[in-house]
């Protein structure tokens, strides 16, 4: 633990009147039990233990919180819901199977609703994850060497260290990728090393009979998470509409339900910006969430379509909660900024 943290630590109970605020918005991906094979140092944060989400539920009902549904913290802050309770909302990020195994269960015995943000490539299972392909290679090699935009790069990959800078670099290239490069990073990457581009999807994706029996209980929010889970700052004009409103598109036509929330793929500042929060307007949504660092106030109100959340895969829960429910840990990332709002 670094002295900040320490200090942040200590300072949270004074920091929570000023940047505590109504309520906060929580992030999550994956709910696996603890694995046992060898993973690349810094990946295995997607994902929390039912263990450690239990004790997280366990933390704001000891604290006495409302749980929200999306639609609650819309009636709260267009001002229909009046609250004095701190709220929580939990949120869980692409569209994995293991939401429905593991988390489903845990929110069903606690009578709680949570939302999952899913990108329609996951259940129509033509999403290329790249991310966990790209871990299982490295893994796998004691080289990884391949050209892109005019540059070759070449990673030793016999030890953990050449595996996690290998892993750093790439994804990155990957991440910020727009679409024709993205392309040329799966034949490059992934292709000319025999990777099967679909083996990930298969294992770890939501499908939509399973969605559907996730919808039909109204515990659960289903929100539009774009089509292919692009970083929506490196697309042109009329691709960022495509991904955003045809998303909607798609689930409201294979669950038979209006879809009304949204969350920016990636969603830091970069990767979600007022171009993506005017296209998010027109399509219609009453929120969307961004991955913003901060707690929700009532000034949100008319800032509907860049709501903060805090990401928990970076810190160790429980211990952590106090930062995030005080403010404390967003003070530091927002330099002081109490309302974050772009
Ligand atoms: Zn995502």
């Amino acid at each position: 633990m670094s002295r900040i943290d320490s200090l942040l630590r200590i300072a949270a109970p004074f920091v929570r009147p000023i940047y505590g605020g109504a309520g906060v918005i929580l992030m999550f991906h994956r709910v696996l039990p603890r694995e046992t094979h060898t993973r690349i140092r810094g990946h295995a944060n997607l994902e929390i233990t039912p263990e450690a989400l239990e004790q997280t539920i366990h933390y704001f009902a000891r604290r006495n919180y409302d749980v929200y549904s999306p639609d609650d913290l819309y009636r709260f802050l267009t001002g229909v819901k009046k609250e004095d309770k701190p709220f929580v909302q939990f949120t869980f990020d692409d569209g994995y199977v293991d939401n429905l195994i593991y988390a489903y269960p845990i929110f069903k015995k606690h009578n709680i609703p949570f939302t999952i943000n899913v990108s329609t490539c996951f259940p129509d299972h033509t999403a290329v994850i790249w991310w966990y392909l790209l871990e299982d290679l490295i893994l796998n090699r004691e080289r990884l060497t391949f050209e892109h935009a005019g540059q070759t790069y070449d990673f030793d990959c016999t030890a953990q260290e050449g595996k996690a800078k290998a892993f750093a670099i790439t994804r990155k290239l990957f991440k910020f990728a727009n679409i024709q490069e993205r392309g040329l990073l799966t034949n490059s990457v992934l292709l000319a090393n025999d990777m099967d581009l679909l083996r990930k999807i298969d294992e770890v994706a939501l499908r939509w009979d399973q969605l559907k029996q996730l919808a039909s209980d109204p515990l659960v929010t289903l929100s539009a998470h774009t089509v292919n889970h692009y970083v929506l700052s490196s697309l042109r004009d009329e691709e960022v509409q495509y991904e955003i409103l045809e998303s909607k598109r798609i689930l409201e036509s294979n669950l038979d339900k209006q879809i009304d929330h949204f969350a920016y793929p990636f969603g830091n500042r970069r990767e979600a910006e007022a171009r993506e929060f005017r296209i998010a307007t027109e399509c219609g949504f009453k929120t969307a969430m961004t991955t913003r660092t901060g707690g929700i106030f009532s000034a949100h109100g008319s800032h509907l379509m860049t709501l903060p959340r805090y990401d928990l895969a970076q810190l160790t829960l429980p211990r952590d909660l106090n930062l995030v429910t005080s403010g404390a840990s967003s003070l530091r990332v927002n330099r002081f900024k109490r309302v974050i709002t772009a």
